[in-house]
């Protein structure tokens, strides 16, 4: 066996061509490869078939749960070639994260073939995310001969949703909610076609089999036209608002040069100031509205196509009331065929916000936008397709040629990250109460979901309960071990309460501190975390938020921290800065504060000072914090920028838009074992000068700090989803020859915690961390 001569007898072309080639007389050898990585969804069947066929070798490829499993046998010297080419020619969403060779006897297979999925055993194949269209469904969905010209649900298997319509592994049409639409035999030839780029195309439809739209007013009436999309357009331009289903959920969409409409939206929203998002039909368009550099256009044009914070141009013409006194506006392009087809009838930008109330999670079908948005929305414009797993949109900014997540979403998420060690039990990690997601740990993966939302709804908990038992479900996966933020009163942890024990907590910046750690591959050094983050429980039951914590591979030990000051009146600080400011005055002038005559103690009444004074010196209901958010918030207030919050991150956001680089003095900082920047509360400087100064002060003192510990600094929490801060601080430490690492491919902010807190998990069980 083995030998060619000994497979004459065979019918098979193939195998008398090789009996003819110069191979012959050549040992045959056969290999079973397994791969594991983004192998699914993403043309991958059809590459390894054509790459056999074009090296005479024999045997099949199909999905397994854990990835593609391949037979092949043939000569090793084209079994190498096949290896080789299978790791630098693979298609362009593919991604290859391990290639397991066995040795296998030859099978005397008759031909190369693609056999159906094999469904059982550990599922651990990478969910392909959803992927903007592609230039090849472009232009046949505006070629006016394609039997898909205009079809606004167009897709192959290099373009269109993946994760959002899954309901099971491994990904064929059978498990999405595709399954439902028959093919026709137009479709069906092309999907069990190799050659074609629909073969196994999961979504793929046309106008002749695929979901249909329908376009319904505000009082649920479908109204009868032929072209849904040019009626949209039209309602847009006449200054209306609409929902519109989009990949992961509902967008609201209005027209973004016009004032009255977006004041109509905010109105109707209840969202006075928070920015809106813009989708503009051309790079071209966004160019004349916002700066933009090359790693920026490389973002916007991709294949995740999120949605990019920009700097607005000094002549920026869209209405003001988009993003207001902030700097910056949140831009993207169209990324769904209905999208396309929306500009080919519009030549303005549109407002594209998620369909949700307040950072909830998106909303993905259509009864709950008429029941939560009623009286919001004027049109509705739907399709049949169900949305199994709801996606936002991803947020991105850059610094320097650097990526800053904001929020992962849609094409980035679901996120599968290999750990060192193996889990030894089922982990599921439940984040924490913002910007939830949650992570499941198993084998090397840990899988993180994409960004749900704010759990602060009955409804959004729900939401966030859904998907976790769904990404479970998808994975097969069973937890034997839960673990949930130390902070009691999150949702996510009284969830874990509910799920049942065994159970660990971990400290909310310890948390980010891992995530940090193990996505810069730092999880075997010593190193200091510096985490400026929002708020969260400490160890020590005040709320921490500015952390210096040192990590020495057995625990992780708080070595400095932001001078605690007083959050007054406790939460509800977290939505007035000037309660914060407030707090910094009292400590430095006691009762003379409430004489004082600046924009913190100005937007008080007389009568309101008094009871906040009387709050500061019996310390009721108020609560020590570390926190430089709230620190942020202290400064905006003092320097007139802000005194009740309209959004989260508000501060930084407007501090960042304020910062002039030409201004280089900083205050006086003192630190011994705590970090004192109360230096700012008795100047008299300008704002801009104030901003500046603090922002320069901020990195300068991390600078201090960390020369202290000569160890490599890791920088995490949603305070450094500021780019300018990150700017700072990377030049700071690169003055003072520390290694600075940031987040690469997670978010600073909250998102990251169910990830910090799977990995502390597995280090509690291999490693005796405590
Ligand atoms: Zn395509
Ligand atoms: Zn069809």
């Amino acid at each position: 066996m083995g030998y060619l001569q000994k497979l004459e007898i065979s019918e098979c072309p193939r195998h008398i061509f090789l009996r003819y080639s110069d191979e012959a007389n050549t040992l045959l050898i056969a290999k079973k490869l397994i791969l594991t990585g983004m192998v699914q969804g993403v043309g991958f069947r059809p590459f390894v078939y054509s790459l056999a066929v074009s090296l005479n070798l024999l045997g099949y490829v199909k999905n397994n749960p854990e990835g593609i499993e391949i037979f092949i046998e043939g000569t090793s010297q084209n079994i190498n070639s096949f290896i080789k080419k299978l790791k630098t020619d693979l298609p362009s969403l593919a991604k290859i994260e391990q290639i397991k060779i066995q040795k296998q006897k030859i099978q005397e297979y008759k031909e190369f073939s693609i056999l159906n999925s094999e469904e059982n055993g550990q599922k651990s194949v990478l969910l392909p995310p959803d992927i903007a269209i592609c230039d090849n469904c472009k232009k046949e969905l505006l070629d006016q001969k394609n039997r898909r010209y205009m079809y606004p649900l167009i897709n192959c298997t290099n373009c269109g949703p993946r994760y959002t319509i899954i309901k099971a592994l491994p990904y064929d049409r059978k498990n999405t909610s595709m399954s439902i639409f028959k093919m026709c035999s137009d479709c069906q030839d092309e999907y069990t076609d190799y050659t074609n780029r629909r073969f196994h195309a999961e979504p793929i439809s046309c106008p002749n089999c695929g979901p249909s739209l329908n376009i319904m007013e505000q009082n649920k009436n479908i109204i009868k036209t032929d072209e849904p999309i040019k009626l949209v357009a039209q309602m847009i331009k006449e200054g209306k608002i609409g929902a519109i289903k989009g990949l992961g959920g509902f967008h609201l969409v209005c027209d973004a040069s016009n004032k009255k409409t977006i004041n109509k939206l905010r109105i109707r929203k209840n969202r006075p100031k928070k920015p809106f998002a813009v989708m503009f039909k051309t790079l071209e368009n966004i160019k004349s509205q916002c700066k933009l550099n090359k790693k920026e256009v490389d973002l916007l044009e991709g294949k995740n196509a999120p949605i990019v914070l920009l700097k607005k141009q000094k002549n920026f013409s869209l209405a003001q009331n988009l993003s207001f006194e902030s700097a910056f506006l949140g831009a993207f392009l169209p990324y769904t065929p209905l999208q396309i087809v929306l500009f080919k009838h519009l030549n303005i930008p549109i407002v594209a916000t998620s369909a949700n109330i307040s950072d909830e999670p998106i909303i993905t079908e259509k009864e709950e936008l008429f029941s939560k948005l009623d009286g919001i929305i004027d049109f509705v414009l739907d399709f049949d397709r169900e949305i199994v797993n709801g996606c936002d949109d991803s947020v991105v900014r850059t610094f320097g040629q650097k990526e800053i997540f904001i929020r992962i979403a849609r094409g980035y998420a679901p996120k599968n990250s290999r750990i060192k060690i193996k889990f030894r039990e089922n982990v599921l990690a439940l984040g924490a109460g913002q910007k939830s997601t949650i992570s499941l740990g198993f084998g090397n993966s840990i899988i993180t979901s994409a960004h749900i939302g704010d759990l602060f709804s009955i409804e959004s908990v729900e939401k966030y309960k859904n998907t976790t038992q769904n990404l479970c479900k998808l994975y097969d996966f069973k937890p034997s071990l839960i673990i949930c933020d130390k902070n009691g009163n999150y949702e996510s942890s009284k969830y874990a309460k509910e799920l049942g024990s065994p159970l660990l907590e971990l400290q909310h910046h310890k948390a980010h501190f891992l995530a940090g750690l193990f996505e810069n591959n730092m999880l075997e050094s010593e190193a200091l975390g510096i985490i400026f983050d929002g708020t969260g429980i400490g160890d020590d039951g005040t709320v921490w938020g500015g952390e210096f914590l040192l990590y020495n591979k057995k625990e992780i030990i708080r070595v400095n921290h932001i001078k605690e000051f007083w959050m007054l009146g406790g939460e509800i600080s977290a939505l007035e800065p000037r309660r914060s400011a407030l707090s910094f005055l009292f400590d430095i002038h006691g009762e003379k504060a409430l004489e004082l005559k600046n924009s913190t103690t100005e937007s008080f009444t007389t009568q309101e000072l008094q009871i906040l004074y009387k709050m500061y010196t019996n310390t009721a209901n108020s609560i020590k914090t570390s926190s430089v958010g709230r620190l942020f918030d202290a400064v905006a207030s003092f320097c007139g920028l802000t005194q009740k919050s309209a959004y989260e991150g508000e501060s930084g956001l407007l501090m960042e838009s304020l910062y002039d680089k030409t201004i280089k003095n900083r205050y006086d900082i003192k630190i011994d074992n705590t970090l004192d920047m109360s230096a700012i509360f008795h100047s008299n400087d300008s704002q801009k000068e104030s901003v500046s100064k603090f922002l320069n002060t901020l990195s300068f003192a991390i600078g201090e700090i960390a020369s202290a510990y000569n160890l490599p600094v890791i920088l995490s929490g949603g305070v450094f989803q500021n780019a300018v801060l990150c700017n700072l601080v990377s030049k700071e430490l690169k003055s003072r020859a520390i290694k600075a690492y940031f987040h690469k491919n997670l978010s600073p902010n909250d998102s990251n915690i169910s990830v910090g807190q799977a990995v502390y998990a597995n280090l509690v069980q291999n490693c005796d961390f405590i």
